[in-house]
């Protein structure tokens, strides 16, 4: 490998990173990571690290996952490519697809749809839920609705429903039809309300209200997080989704549970929409459905709108979407030792148990330091410090110093990740209790 000074300049010379400002690298050069092991990274200066980010919410299962690395390679020899478009198909999708339905996504789903990872998924699912509408004759439902403070990924469709004007502003106009309704946020909100039982209400109401402003013939779906991520983990009350499910049946539209970080046990059930108790009618995965070892992604479908499509008779209920990859053998070769490596090792209860480690030492930090505004948790491994410079005004801290505190947990031995004024944990699944006072001593330390 080339020394550490020559990667680092030539990063800074010849990258642009995703979701950075390029003037940023030269300032801030990003740490160079050369190595993983069990639920730790090394960097290119030899410094180990707690992945308290776990890759980027999909590597579940760590670093060192023999059964992924084994069945990536056994895949390659054996047939490294072949599309699934109409007239061939591999026998790993069809596998993958059973194990899905039997066992990760909530009950009524019942076909899978493959794509190449999130933002993807996420195209595909809103693309299906208006197709699924003209298909009903309702073809004036094509309004999106969705949340502030949601993520959808990077795709147009998925750009125009996120809810984060730093992903939106730059590449304006984005799809017309798209509208946001408050998060059930509760350390911030329009209604100034911090019960998350009755926020939960009140947004509901906010949601009803606009579904009827708007006319709820006009509106395909309502997407969401069952677990906002991106935006800042933000756990809405048990009451939430369930809510969104009933409004959606009573006004027809489809709901999308975009799962592509809570799928496969990161918030102690084996979905989101497991988590609350919720049949969506679409459901976006991705991220840790190959441990994060190959970039695959899934769409389940429900029962009720595969009827939809797979009874027309007038052609027009054919699949106008796809990707090169969707299918990829190699992903779906990944995906299937990844399932049942997660099944195996009940990744979900450990998450809960971990979660809750976690949750309430950060909640102990709090006590210790007037910075951390906000915790949130309490759903497995998604956890969020909110840091504000005043605590009564609730003032989000500045940019730089919430810089450096992510530096000296990093020195300290915890990779963190930093969203806003927001410092997110998203651990590998299978974190010891003793890792997870690693990252409680670094973020002290930090
Ligand atoms: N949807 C959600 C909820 C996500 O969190 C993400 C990525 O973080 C995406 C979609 C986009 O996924 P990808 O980055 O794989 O395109």
């Amino acid at each position: 490998m080339k020394d550490a000074n020559f990667l680092k300049e030539r990063n800074a010379r010849h990258l642009w990173h995703p979701m950075a400002h390029p003037a940023d690298m030269q300032a801030n050069p990003p740490d160079i990571i050369v190595g993983g092991e069990g639920v730790e990274i090394t960097d290119v200066d030899g410094h180990r690290t707690v992945d308290a980010v776990g890759g980027l919410w999909n590597v579940n299962l760590g670093y060192s996952c023999a059964p992924v690395k084994e069945a990536i390679a056994r895949q390659l020899d054996r047939l490294p490519y072949y599309s699934i478009f109409r007239g061939t198909t591999n026998d790993n999708v069809i596998v993958l697809a059973e194990m899905l339905k039997a066992f990760f996504a909530p009950d009524g789903m019942e076909r899978a749809f493959y794509t190449s990872g999130g933002s993807d998924s996420v195209e595909v699912a809103l693309r299906l839920a208006r197709q699924y509408h003209k298909l009903r004759g309702e073809a004036g439902r094509v309004k999106y609705l969705s949340l502030k403070k949601g993520y959808h990924g990077t795709h147009t469709l998925g750009a125009s429903v996120n809810g984060n004007a730093n992903f939106r502003t730059q590449y304006e106009p984005l799809m017309p039809g798209c509208f946001h309704v408050p998060a059930p946020y509760p350390y911030r909100n329009p209604f100034n309300e911090t019960d998350p039982e009755r926020l939960a209400g009140l947004v509901l109401a906010a949601i009803e209200d606009e579904i009827r402003f708007q006319d709820p013939s006009t509106i395909a779906t309502f997407i969401m997080e069952p677990v906002l991520g991106a935006g800042g983990v933000i756990p809405p009350h048990e009451s939430f989704m369930p809510g969104v499910r009933e409004l959606c049946t009573k006004y027809g539209l489809l709901l999308i549970a975009d799962e592509v970080i809570t799928a496969f046990g990161r918030t102690g059930d084996w979905s989101g929409s497991r988590h609350w108790g919720v049949q969506p009618d679409l459901m976006t995965t991705a991220k840790a459905i190959t441990n994060g070892y190959f970039p695959f992604g899934a769409v389940m479908i429900s029962g009720g709108v595969a009827e939809v499509f797979e009874s027309d008779g007038s052609g027009k209920g054919a699949i106008g979407s796809g990707y090169t990859y969707s299918g990829h053998p190699v992903g779906a070769a990944a995906a299937i030792a990844t399932l049942k490596e997660t099944e195996r090792l009940n990744v979900k209860d450990n998450a809960a148990a971990r979660g809750d480690q976690l949750f309430a030492g950060l909640r102990a930090l709090q006590e210790k330091y007037a910075v951390i505004g906000d915790v949130r948790g309490g759903h497995g491994l998604m956890l969020a410090l909110e840091l504000v410079s005043d605590r009564a005004a609730k003032a989000p801290i500045d940019k730089k110093t919430i810089g450096t505190v992510q530096r000296a947990t990093y020195e300290a031995g915890a990779m963190i990740r930093v969203s806003g004024n927001n410092i997110i944990l998203s651990p590998p699944l299978v974190l010891s209790e003793a890792d997870a006072a690693t990252i409680l001593g670094a973020l002290d330390a930090g």
